[in-house]
């Protein structure tokens, strides 16, 4: 061998060696980590249909031995339905959906546990359980009554989403504030809506701001006395779309000691998404097809090789992580995967399995071990430790 080659060799071995190493210390750190998903809809998804998610599926992103694989410690499951349940039936939905889980819980107490606080959560860990948390995803689902929310966290529930894209009568969403903006009768919180957070902060119950409105949102932060929730959102300044977060509102939560997840959501994530639909649709599809339609029902109609070509780098994900982190602070960040609510994903995050792969590009970007745990999970295990004094 040359002595040109015998360097060529030695770099080599020695990026291999580097790679080993990260792989070594992320699987490490992962598995040591609390890692809290903050935002899943595997209840609407499959519980509600029937699936039994106590076993291996070949559907969707969730089940209860994925969510062990990927070394998920505490799942939030998303009670949610849309605008279509209102008075009289969005409630008795809310509680179908916690007695499906209920009835996981109870078929298999092997795997999984209900938790309400996080001495519950570390018990729950240390018997090698999944430690489920419920989050309700949508205020219509109080149908206006206190009772119904007190009701909610006597049932288990942890935060409740005050608005999903629908608005309620206390306070409006993003979608509408943006979309709809002449049909709205008010703007952000109204004085019920105030009530419904003083409520939740005396109850101990996350106030979650994903959805709601720019209006909505800095009209709870002039309300609540606790720190707030943003739990599947990602960073408007990369992908400007109503659902992600402006500048202000990401130090505004910093300010106010909370804490954002991340969504995994090409859509929320990658700038080029729905471009790129609009181009696929017209290569494959718009020929046989002269109907207008929304980006997700053209989604819908793309074939599988072009749903494959739409999902980004995985690398974008870690670009809204840094951005928020900058601006934030390695306090106030988490992880809200959104997983079997969402239609594509950055390549490489298939389901729950591929969360360690977080923690190895967050290893890879130059974080340390220590700020790492605080984006899996230790921040929004302060979050809710805050909610209970
Ligand atoms: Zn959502």
């Amino acid at each position: 061998m040359g002595f040109s080659m015998k360097i060529v060799v030695v770099c080599l071995a020695s990026i291999l060696w580097d790679i080993a190493i990260y792989a070594q210390d992320a699987t490490e750190i992962h598995r040591s980590a609390i890692v809290f998903d903050a935002h899943n809809d595997v209840l609407y998804q499959s519980v509600m249909r029937g699936k039994d998610i106590g076993k291996r599926m070949n559907t969707g992103h969730t089940d209860l031995p994925r969510i062990k694989e990927g070394g998920i410690d505490v799942q939030v499951f998303a009670v949610w339905c849309n605008e279509k349940y209102g008075k009289g039936t969005a409630f008795a939905q809310a509680n179908a959906q916690i007695d499906g889980l209920m009835k996981v819980i109870r078929e298999y107490p092997d795997d999984i546990a209900l938790a309400t606080d996080v001495a519950r959560i570390r018990q729950i860990i240390e018997q090698e359980k999944i430690a489920a948390v419920i989050g309700v995803e949508g205020g219509h689902m109080i149908e206006d009554r206190i009772d119904y929310l007190d009701s909610l966290f006597r049932r288990g529930a942890r935060y409740l989403t005050l608005t999903w894209n629908n608005s309620v009568d206390w306070a409006t969403s993003a979608t509408d504030e943006t979309r709809n903006p002449s049909k709205l009768r008010h703007k952000g919180l109204n004085d019920f809506g105030r009530q419904v957070v003083h409520r939740m902060n005396d109850l101990g119950m996350m106030v979650d701001l994903s959805h709601v409105g720019r209006q909505t949102f800095f009209d709870v932060m002039e309300t609540t006395s606790k720190p707030v929730l943003v739990s599947h959102s990602n960073a408007y300044a990369l992908m400007a779309h109503a659902r992600n977060l402006h500048d202000d509102q990401i130090k505004a939560v910093a300010e106010n000691g909370g804490v954002i997840c991340l969504n995994f959501y090409s859509g929320f994530l990658d700038p080029a998404h729905y471009g790129k639909i609009n181009r696929l649709y017209e290569k494959h599809v718009a020929a046989t097809d002269s109907v207008k339609r929304s980006s997700s029902a053209k989604y819908n109609l793309l074939p599988p090789a072009a749903k494959e070509q739409l999902r980004p780098s995985l690398s974008l994900l870690f670009d809204h992580i840094d951005y928020m982190v900058k601006l934030a602070g390695i306090d106030h960040v988490g992880i809200g995967s959104d997983f079997d609510g969402i239609t594509s994903t950055p390549k490489g995050l298939d389901d729950c399995r591929d969360f360690p792969k977080i923690t190895a590009g967050l290893l890879q970007r130059g974080y340390s071990e220590v700020d790492i745990r605080k984006i899996l999970g230790e921040n929004m295990l302060r979050l809710m430790e805050a909610q209970e004094e």
